[in-house]
């Protein structure tokens, strides 16, 4: 079906930025898919559900995706250039995204961000009563939408909210500096089924309602002025089928021997994120640094991949993080290249998710090292390309995906020495104990994937 052609959405899907940043061109409208964790999961949910996805982003308007046999709507919202500083840049980026990373000296409170906050939620909000008919699920997504749902809620008070929130909640006493926190709880507190990736982030929300706000919890219920919100922890998955699908398709077999021949037939370790200080990418290069120091017969015979894709550019703290970032490559690849071989590639650009897919086949070991994440989805693509079950995934302890794959190495990436010891370990791990850790580690993000996850909030709606 159409979209045209479809009586009303049964789903709105409402986030920050959307799935594909939208160009015109003399051909007309050209996509490019933005990267990121909530859209590569969000994304084929709705193109196997159907509905509107509700972001901000240009040209203004609805559009069906993709332009012919369209599977769901994109709707975009205009914001002005001062809303984008206040809301995204501002309240999003420099307070909520440090604080719920536990980056307290990162955050900047700033009453003028916060009231730009609550206007960009409202006009969400708008949006999204106008989009969904009164049987239809309202979904949002994320720290950006906080305010929204109360927004909503307000408007329409049988509206059917469900609610997201895809990085760490943080314990009360960090949630406590926030000046805003009741707001910002009551107005997660108008969801009729709240989400969180684990129960350590679930926990800590019911414990900053009852304690900042004063509402009453009974197990996962939290009822606040007579509304009462299911809060569920459930991680996010991907679509293991569709990645295992690639991961064998011939284009994927031939590009990873094209990395193959490229690098050599030693190891490869591999890393992959968006260029955030979360992400411990420059912890990581130390590890590496110093696993090369302990072992010069390695020198020649190992080299880590480090893709880092350009993200919030404008902020003045992730242009120092990226200089960081290429300094320590320098550093590390000037001290021990030898003219043939150097010990990092490194690559400063967005890559397909094809392209990675062909990198998890090849890539020996991964490592996903944040210093805090809400979940990490790169983690999960790696053991779904890793058809023969080898490879190593070593995994930072403060990922959420760490509670859901503890067959990995998990280290604390904060200890450089002992990063350096788990990549070791990593690389000379005997083959039976990676298939033994990687089989297990499939068997379960193929159980819990998209569907499943999509699904069982669904049905939790539905049983509301
Ligand atoms: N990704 C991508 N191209 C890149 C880098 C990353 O498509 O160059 C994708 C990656 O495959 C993953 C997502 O972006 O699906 C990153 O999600 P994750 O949860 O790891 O981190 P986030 O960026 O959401 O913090």
């Amino acid at each position: 079906m159409t979209a045209k052609s479809r009586p009303r959405p049964g789903l709105v899907i409402v986030s920050n930025r959307g799935p594909y940043r939208l160009y015109v061109t003399k051909r007309g409208l050209k996509r490019e898919r933005t990267v990121g964790g909530l859209v590569t999961s969000v994304l084929p949910m709705l193109e196997h559900v159907g509905g509107v996805w509700i972001a901000w982003g240009e040209p203004e308007g609805r559009f069906p995706i993709p332009p012919r046999r369209s599977k769901f709507e994109l709707q975009h919202l205009r914001l002005e250039p001062e809303q984008v500083r206040r809301y995204y840049h501002g309240l999003s980026n420099s307070a909520l995204w440090p604080l719920c990373h536990s980056f307290l000296g990162r955050v900047r409170y700033t009453p003028s961000d916060w009231q730009c906050y609550e206007q960009v939620n409202g006009l969400f909000a708008h949006a999204a009563l106008a989009a969904a008919g009164p049987d239809d699920v309202i979904w949002v997504h994320d720290y950006q939408l906080g305010r929204m749902p109360q927004y909503v809620r307000d408007a329409r008070p049988s509206a059917r909210l469900l609610g997201f929130w895809h990085i760490p909640f943080p314990s009360v006493e960090l949630f406590a500096t926030f000046p805003w926190r009741q707001r910002l709880l009551e107005g997660l507190l108008a969801c009729d089924v709240l989400g969180f990736h684990i129960p350590a982030y679930a926990g800590n929300f019911i414990a900053a309602a009852v304690e900042l706000l004063g509402a009453r919890a009974d197990g996962d219920q939290v009822a606040w002025r007579g509304w009462t919100t299911r809060v569920k922890a459930r991680p996010i998955g991907i679509d293991f089928a569709a990645i295992a699908r690639t991961a064998a398709s011939p284009p994927a077999q031939k590009r990873a021997q094209e990395w193959r021949a490229a690098i050599g037939q030693h190891p490869i370790v591999l890393g992959v994120e968006r260029m955030d200080y979360t992400k411990g990418i420059l912890e990581r290069l130390n590890a590496m640094e110093v696993l090369l120091e302990r072992r010069p017969d390695w020198h020649g015979k190992v080299t880590l991949i480090q893709i880092v894709t350009p993200s919030r550019t404008e902020v003045p703290t992730y242009q120092q993080k990226k200089r960081e970032v290429d300094e320590a490559v320098g550093r590390i690849n000037g001290r021990f290249s030898d003219g043939v071989w150097s010990p990092i590639r490194y690559f400063c650009r967005s890559f397909s998710i094809d392209e990675l897919i062909a990198l998890y086949r090849t890539a020996e070991v991964a490592l996903v090292t944040p210093l805090r994440d809400g979940l990490n989805l790169v983690a999960k693509e790696y053991v779904a390309a890793r058809l023969n079950n080898d490879g190593v995934l070593v995994l930072s302890e403060f990922a959420g995906a760490a509670q859901q794959l503890p067959e990995a190495v998990l280290v604390n990436p904060y200890s450089i020495d002992d990063m350096a010891t788990a990549i070791e370990g990593a690389l000379t791990m005997p083959i039976d104990e990676q298939r033994r850790r990687m089989e297990a580690m499939r068997a379960r993000i193929q159980a819990q994937d998209i569907d499943w996850w999509a699904q069982e909030f669904l049905n939790d709606i539905q049983r509301g």
